[in-house]
């Protein structure tokens, strides 16, 4: 049940809007609460489309989880001071009763167990990065977290995927829609749907 997992102490931790703490306590009593939340994909080395395709698979085994959407697949110009081969992106929506830090916890343990993802180089290749994007209407940062992912709004390779599949997707701190943000943002940056 919800609330066994959910002690005070941890809400009180994840700093959580009251519209959501309410709706945590009414589910709370119903039984298993839900939380809308996006996932970003990105593989730029080894086969691309194959390392998205099993990414896909591995979150859909993630605990008290299931996937209910998913972005088409795009090759994307990276972006930033590392020069590098170009990257398949997509986007999925999960929806999770597990608590931010369990989920991002799952993320990480698929990006080094499964894809033995070694960060030798700082924002450098990789077979596959996993980016909590949104978690339901969560605004929260620490040390080893941040939610809303603090550059989803900059990334035309993030914003196009999500506008796909979360066109009215409110995003929680700049109160614009995704459709919106991607309006937004300055052109440049090739994304091209495969
Ligand atoms: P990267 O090398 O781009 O995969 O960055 C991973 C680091 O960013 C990890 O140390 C995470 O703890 C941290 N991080 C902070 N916020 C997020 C988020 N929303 N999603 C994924 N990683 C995050």
């Amino acid at each position: 049940m919800f609330p066994l997992r959910y002690a005070s102490e941890q809400l009180a931790e994840l700093a959580l809007p009251t519209e959501l703490l309410t709706k945590i306590s009414i589910y709370g009593l119903l039984g298993t609460m839900e939380f809308i939340t996006y996932v970003g994909l990105g593989s730029n080395l080894g086969d691309r489309e194959l390392n998205l395709l099993r990414a896909v698979a591995e979150i859909g085994k993630i605990p008290e989880s299931r996937i209910t959407a998913l972005s088409g697949f795009y090759d994307t110009e990276p972006v930033g001071p590392v020069s590098q081969d170009s990257f398949l992106n997509a986007v999925l929506r999960l929806d999770t009763s597990l608590t931010p830090y369990q989920l991002l916890a799952d993320l990480q343990r698929i990006e080094t167990d499964v894809f033995h993802r070694e960060r030798t180089v700082a924002q450098g290749p990789r077979t596959m990065d996993l980016d909590l994007l949104l978690y339901d209407a969560i605004v929260m940062e620490s040390e080893i977290l941040t939610i809303p992912h603090p550059r989803l709004h900059e990334r035309r390779f993030v914003l196009v995927p999500l506008a796909e599949i979360a066109p009215d997707q409110i995003h929680p701190l700049l109160g614009k829609t995704m459709t919106e943000l991607l309006r937004d943002l300055p052109t440049g940056q090739r994304v091209t749907k495969i």
